[in-house]
């Protein structure tokens, strides 16, 4: 029988982890008395809320009256006794209503007990070997550089053209969301009901961001050398700072006499060759692996309603991914003259596993294994081009920030002037090159974006339901990007030729055999 293509497999595996957990969600589902229970303890929690917030301004005027001397302290304190009794009633009077909310079908817990970890094994392999592979691979690619200004030359290029397709797609994000108007079709009911719902999430994202913040301009540049390379490799957040010491070592190696760099590189060549076969073996796994990811995705979606009310936001987002993905197919055709349907068809794994994992950094792997073997770009610049791509270069979370941004702002009836919009451009290009390479990062980012045009930071609260389906979506954006820039790189050093397909093919001849 005739082997189906991988990234059928793949298509294959997600579109029957969603029908598998569709079903099983389905004949799992609660009886409508537990419906009701649930519905009337959600009911129970916004109201002991209330209270909540009631006795808390109670206890901010006897804390006022009590420093202005109108109280004194022996009635402060017993006042606030009662005060504080009633707070930790009400508390764990919640937290017993949110058992009860969070009552899991015996099918949602299946899911999350027995095929979710499966999913994350598979991502949890594909992170594992990009950190190796980064440093094997850009060691190997600058080293084979014959000096040191052609990898400067390169490197001016690649950052250069990353800029560009980030200012091109925030723009496109900005002008889309600025003709269709999401933020218009949200009305007071829908906006109060996902802030409330969304709050503690949003409020989380915020403290993330804050964590990030507290840092001076020159941060960014300090954050770039790391004091212990294998305290970095350690910490997937900080790959730039692997990149920095691969390039030093690289550099370094061009400069030492040829007899003594010859068993370093060739050390590094096989265990760049090691690290791609690894790729090849995860991949084999990678139709279950999606299965998995997307069966889990499936049961912790939220609800539909929620859905409909940020359809129109939703759709800009998407609707820019798109366009970029257009720009994008522009650029293979006309500069690097490759058809975009063979740029497409070479991509497809790695953009389906963007899509699954939601993460660039652990697409990686596969990005630098499809662009050199798949699309034809030599591997010393896909080595070189692709790992900082996946670090700085997220065209797509920066195209959701513009979007997101503007969406919230129209939500809460602000209009934003030119100069904003151009401030937004600015920002949301830093915000994407500082995002993290993983789940949800370009949202934490979002924040600063949201603070520097001053739109109410709790308005992530607006756009946190539909999150993580649009996270999967600019991740492919992320990573299309990535490759697309790759090409043109390659094409402009003259490093780009047919390719020659090795690995998965042998793999898959060996097994048909
Ligand atoms: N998940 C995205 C990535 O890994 C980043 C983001 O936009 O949240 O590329």
């Amino acid at each position: 029988m005739k082997k189906l293509a991988l990234h059928w497999q793949i298509l294959l595996g997600m579109l029957l982890g969603i029908v598998f957990a569709l079903v099983l969600v389905q004949v799992s589902a609660l009886s409508p008395e537990q419906l009701k229970k649930i519905e009337e303890a959600q009911s129970e929690i916004v109201a002991l809320n209330a209270d909540k917030k009631v006795l808390k301004s109670d206890l901010a005027k006897i804390t006022a009256d009590y420093a202005a001397n109108t109280l004194t302290a022996i009635e402060f304190h017993q006042q606030k006794e009662i005060i504080d009794l009633k707070l930790n009633k009400l508390d764990d009077l919640i937290l017993k209503l949110k058992d009860i909310t969070g009552q899991q079908t015996w099918a949602q817990a299946f899911i999350s007990d027995w095929i979710k970890p499966f999913g994350n094994i598979f991502i949890n392999s594909l992170k594992l070997i990009a950190i190796p592979l980064i440093l094997a691979a850009l060691i190997k690619g600058v080293s084979d550089l014959k000096d040191i200004s052609s990898l400067s030359k390169m490197g001016f290029k690649t950052i250069s053209i990353y800029i560009v397709t980030t200012v091109i797609a925030v723009s496109i994000g900005l002008a889309v969301v600025s003709i269709v108007k999401p933020g218009g079709s949200i009305n007071e009911d829908t906006r109060n009901e996902l802030i409330e719902a969304y709050a503690g999430d949003a409020e989380m994202k915020q403290k993330d961001a804050a964590a990030q913040k507290e840092a001076g301009p020159l941060q960014a540049l300090e954050d770039l050398v790391p004091s212990n390379i294998f305290e970095a490799a350690s910490s997937n957040s900080n790959m730039l700072q692997v990149i920095f010491f691969a390039v030093f070592f690289g550099v370094a190696l061009i400069l030492i006499p040829e007899d003594l760099a010859e068993p370093v590189k060739k050390f590094f060549d096989g265990f760049n060759e090691v690290i791609l076969k690894m790729v090849d073996l995860i991949m084999l796994a990678a139709p279950y692996g999606v299965f998995a990811l997307m069966a889990a995705l499936v049961i912790e979606a939220p609800s539909a309603d929620l859905f409909t009310a940020l359809g129109m936001y939703a759709f800009c987002v998407v609707l820019g991914l798109a366009l970029m993905i257009v720009v994008y197919m522009t650029f293979v055709k006309v500069y690097a003259k490759k058809s975009p349907l063979f740029f497409l068809k070479g991509m497809v794994p790695a953009q389906l596993l963007a899509f699954s994992t939601s993460s660039s950094a652990a697409t990686l792997p596969v990005t630098m294994e499809r662009v050199t073997e798949h699309i034809g770009v030599e591997e010393e610049v896909a080595s070189f081009v692709l790992p900082i791509g996946a670090t700085i270069n997220m065209d797509g979370t920066s195209l959701y920030q513009a979007v997101a941004a503007v969406f919230i702002a129209q939500a809460f009836g602000m209009d934003l002037s030119f100069g904003t919009q151009l401030g937004i451009i600015a920002t949301a290009t830093l915000a994407s090159i500082g995002s993290a390479a993983v789940p949800g990062a370009g949202m934490v980012m979002l924040v600063g974006v949201l603070g520097y045009a001053g739109i109410p930071e709790a308005g992530l609260a607006l756009i946190f339901a539909v999150d993580r389906p649009l996270d999967m979506c600019r991740t492919v954006v992320n990573v299309t990007g990535d490759a697309t820039v790759a090409t043109l790189v390659a094409k402009s050093v003259g490093k780009l030729h047919d390719p020659v397909v090795k690995n998965w093919d042998d793999n898959l001849k060996k097994k048909e055999a």
